[in-house]
């Protein structure tokens, strides 16, 4: 059983040491708790809990405390994907829901497993998630002072039980200040991707994510035989290439772990028991 969790890039437009440290406790903690919630339930159950609980932090931006967009509404994406049954479901750009990983999770017993804007929240609606505006204040102000540094956030959460069955999910906020319409990655296959194999998330710049294809270019490279290091590797190497911003974590079947960013530094926490390892 292993557990590691990231909460987008420390770029963020608050930068001190006050927010770092209360980066690394919240991660510490969230990791902690879901680690002990893996024990007894299934790494596709965990990541949904563990993605909630990033959700319900407003340092991170995912649910609360979600960026806003160039038109002052916030829209946010999540998807969620069992390594088992290699099916993913998400919502793309839903409006005023708490947990949009819960809405993601919903959708994976219905045929359309990926819904967007409206239809994404009315199926949240009829199935019982309540409206809750998920904006803080220092998003507003950030908003109002056209303050564009804000974006690089998203969180997300890979896990492996104790079947060794494989789990990914990925919520994000977006980058801030986008096109209405705009899609993210979080709730693409570029960005959160599982099969039996290999789990990855990612978190930066969303268009170089999906240019890149990197998760599902990562998983598909482990499934075909490279170690998860070196998938990694060059699956970062290529996204140089186009000078792309992003960082993921991963876990392969063996159980092993593994987190890479390409420009500094994406937060990240991983526990597996007995040894946490924080982003410093
Ligand atoms: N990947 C997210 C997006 O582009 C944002 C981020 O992770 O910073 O929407």
């Amino acid at each position: 059983m292993k557990i590691i969790i990231h909460g987008g890039f420390f770029s963020e437009s608050d930068q001190s040491t006050d927010t770092k440290i209360a980066k690394q406790t919240s991660l510490k903690s969230i990791v902690e708790k879901s680690f002990e919630f893996l024990k007894s339930n299934s790494s596709y159950d965990t990541v949904a809990y563990a993605v909630s609980l990033l959700e319900n932090n407003d340092l991170f931006n995912a649910g609360i405390g979600s960026q806003i967009q160039s038109d002052g509404v916030i829209r946010m994406s999540a998807a969620i994907m069992d390594g088992t049954s290699q099916k993913l479901s998400g919502v793309i750009n839903i409006e005023n829901v708490k947990n949009p990983i819960f809405v993601a999770k919903a959708l994976e017993k219905e045929d359309d497993r990926v819904l967007g804007d409206s239809g994404a929240k009315n199926y949240a609606t009829k199935h019982g998630f309540v409206d809750f505006s998920t904006e803080i204040p220092q998003r507003r102000s950030e908003y109002n002072s056209k303050l564009k540094t804000g974006g690089k956030g998203t969180v997300g959460a890979v896990a492996i039980d104790k079947n060794g069955k494989l789990a990914v999910a990925t919520s994000t906020g977006g980058k801030g200040f986008e096109i209405p319409g705009r899609i993210s990655d979080s709730a693409t296959v570029a960005g959160n991707y599982a099969n039996q194999f290999c789990a990855v998330s990612c978190t930066g710049v969303g268009e170089d994510i999906v240019s890149n294809a990197t998760a599902a270019k990562i998983v598909t490279r482990v499934t075909d035989g490279m170690t998860l290091k070196n998938a990694f590797e060059k699956t970062f190497e290529e996204l140089k290439q186009i000078d792309g911003f992003a960082g993921a974590i991963g876990i392969d079947k063996n159980a092993n772990v593994y987190h890479f960013d390409s420009y500094p530094t994406m937060v990240f926490a991983s526990y597996d028991g007995e040894k946490f390892i924080i982003f410093e």
